[in-house]
């Protein structure tokens, strides 16, 4: 076995929350948790020490699109549909292994930050597949569906083929769920094409929705519905749904997303900086909905950092409706930790228990702006950065230890990310 000793652990389990000094124990073989508990003296494997750090369960980013990596920072200050018309024309140029290379960073940059899985919607997906495969992580992957672009039904079928070949792959670390963009790239027809192919497979659907105040309007004119009113009268809703943004929900919407158990992907970062609003998680949480946390792509965040996105959930929405126990730091935690998992399908990560999968990191207590610990869910949620990572874990392997990545090249991935990027945009 191995054991990760001497650590504090928040676990997010309701019956044993927090153990002060303790330890896990890993089957390698399962990639399970098979102890979960105070530090034992009798029992010998390979011990990796973890003193003065704090294990808590990974981070899963709900919404990205990893590739944008490439656009980090080459169009900001830009309203969305602005943005979009920029970014679509450095897309319509990207190569797989643009794509590919793209991904690697991302990879890096999320397992630096502490998440172990995320959403991932866009285009050739078997690089992003071969890539998580390669660095060990979670992912579900969106194969990115645009029905208004000629040959969109022939995209729908290469994506029902990406979800023979990878899902469930990688001893169901990998897994494919479809992704029409919107409803404003996908028409109607389109959508319950897509619809009827993830029912076929038996997966969900990743879409954007109400992201924008514009495009709620611009739907209205156009077909008289809402976006979501759209997803939801052709079918999109019979099959499990995360729809990322939800930022112009109205009540009635809320109540729909409840009653169908839709997952909300919350992406604060990204709809502060494209100046979208902000989504009404506290009522949506009040009234059912499942909700989840994201960072959207890099184009539009401009970075995949989960503590960033914890410290805006659980801050903007005390600002906006002026109420400080709105959000509280344990519920920002088990957001971005067990309700994404649950989001992206991954019902055993989350918890760190005996039988759930030992995907977990370890942050470092010893900085100054992590001590004292009076509760340390409010330090993960207010003081830490993502910087304070030093060890990732995904179904027990290390994929990062003492703050060294241990299944990706970073140097490679940052050469060749910067070099894409100036041949796909002509800007240094
Ligand atoms: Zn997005």
């Amino acid at each position: 076995v191995r054991i990760v000793r001497g650590c504090s652990i928040v676990t997010l389990d309701d019956q044993n929350p927090f153990i002060p000094e303790g330890e896990l124990e890993i089957d390698p073989s399962t990639g399970t948790l098979t102890y979960v508990g105070p530090i034992r003296q009798d029992v010998r494997g390979e011990v990796i020490l973890a003193k003065d750090k704090v294990a808590m369960p990974g981070l899963v980013n709900a919404h990205t699109h990893a590739a944008m990596t490439i656009v980090r920072g080459y169009a900001d200050d830009l309203n969305l549909q602005d943005w979009l018309s920029q970014i679509w024309a450095v897309e319509a140029r990207m190569s797989p292994e643009d794509i590919y290379w793209g991904t690697q960073l991302a990879l890096a940059e999320m397992i630096r930050g502490g998440t172990i899985a995320f959403a991932d919607m866009y285009f050739h997906m078997e690089h992003v597949a071969r890539a998580v495969a390669d660095a060990g992580m979670r992912v579900a992957l969106s194969p990115g569906l645009l029905g208004i672009l000629p040959g969109a039904d022939k995209v729908l079928q290469e994506a029902e083929a990406l979800a023979r070949d990878w899902h469930g792959a990688e001893a169901g670390r990998i897994r494919v769920i479809l992704g029409p963009h919107a409803p404003y790239t996908c028409p109607p027809e389109y959508l319950r094409k897509v619809a009827h192919s993830a029912a076929r497979l038996g997966v969900g659907v990743h879409i954007h929705l109400s992201e924008t105040r514009r495009e709620v309007e611009d739907s209205l004119k156009q077909y008289g519905k809402t976006p979501i009113e759209l997803a939801h009268s052709n079918g999109l809703f019979q099959v499990p749904v995360l729809a990322a943004h939800c930022v112009h929900a109205t009540d009635s919407e809320i109540d729909l997303l409840a009653e169908t158990g839709a997952w909300v992907a919350h992406n604060m970062g990204s709809n502060l900086k494209l100046g979208s609003g902000i989504a009404p998680i506290p009522r949506m949480l009040s009234r059912g909905v499942r909700v989840a946390l994201g960072t959207d792509g890099a184009g539009s965040n401009n970075n995949l950092d989960m503590f960033e996105e914890m410290y805006l959930a659980a801050t903007v929405h005390k600002g906006v409706h002026e109420d400080a126990t709105l959000m509280p730091a344990p519920l920002v935690m088990a957001l971005a930790t067990r309700a994404g998992a649950q989001a992206l399908g991954f019902e055993d990560v989350g918890i760190l228990k005996p039988g759930y999968q030992a995907d977990f990191l370890l942050v470092s207590l010893k900085r100054p702006h992590m001590v004292p610990a009076h509760s340390l869910p409010s330090n993960l949620v207010y003081s830490a950065r993502s910087a304070d990572v030093d060890g990732v874990f995904v179904a027990g392997r290390p994929l990062m230890l003492n703050g060294s990545l241990l299944t990706i090249d970073e140097e490679r991935a940052m050469a060749e990310v910067a070099a894409r990027a100036r041949n796909l945009t002509g800007k240094d």
